[in-house]
């Protein structure tokens, strides 16, 4: 069993994640997504609302699981008897973080490997953060993400 997790704070998921979770399915006998509590970035949906949007999204897609993730990414990789960390490169943006977080977890915890998959040309310039910042200002986000996710964005603005 060739397991992965894909962590993030998919806050909330677009369909750059969903691309880059197809792509990983493809590779791995499952694929768990580890949604992060980030406190620090002051999420806007909570983790429950983000686990939430993700596994209605996914639905009953063979072979991927969303699960909370807290603690040490490597750890709970060990835990989870996951052989790698799948993480997305959309630009040479990303790379000088994920090169250091993926030579940080290899130093804690050599048996894990991480693994760059890039997402579809159209999907690179996709974020969470500036999904948020379109659907704040007004702006109409169904092209970037999946429609329960865009149904969130209208539930937030008429609380
Ligand atoms: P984090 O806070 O860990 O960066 P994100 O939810 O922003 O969490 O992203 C999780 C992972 O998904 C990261 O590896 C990020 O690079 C990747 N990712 C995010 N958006 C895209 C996208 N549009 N295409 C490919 N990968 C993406």
């Amino acid at each position: 069993m060739r397991r992965a997790i894909y962590p993030g704070s998919f806050d909330p998921v677009t369909n750059g994640h969903l691309d880059v979770i197809d792509r990983a399915r493809k590779l791995f006998d499952e694929v768990i997504v580890g949604v992060a509590h980030n406190d620090q970035k002051q999420p806007l949906f909570s983790l429950e609302e983000r686990l939430e949007l993700l596994r209605t999204t996914i639905g009953e897609a063979d072979h991927v699981q969303v699960a909370p993730l807290d603690g040490l990414l490597v750890d709970f990789a060990v835990q989870q008897n996951a052989i790698a960390v799948v993480r997305g490169l959309r630009a040479v943006s990303d790379f000088e973080f994920e090169f250091q977080m993926a030579l940080m977890n290899r130093k804690l915890e050599a048996r894990v490997e991480t693994i760059f998959l890039m997402p579809k040309e159209e999907y690179t310039y996709l974020s969470s953060r500036i999904v948020k910042e379109i659907a704040r200002l007004g702006g109409d986000i169904s092209a970037f993400v999946p429609p329960r996710v865009a149904e969130a964005f209208r539930e937030k603005r008429e609380q």
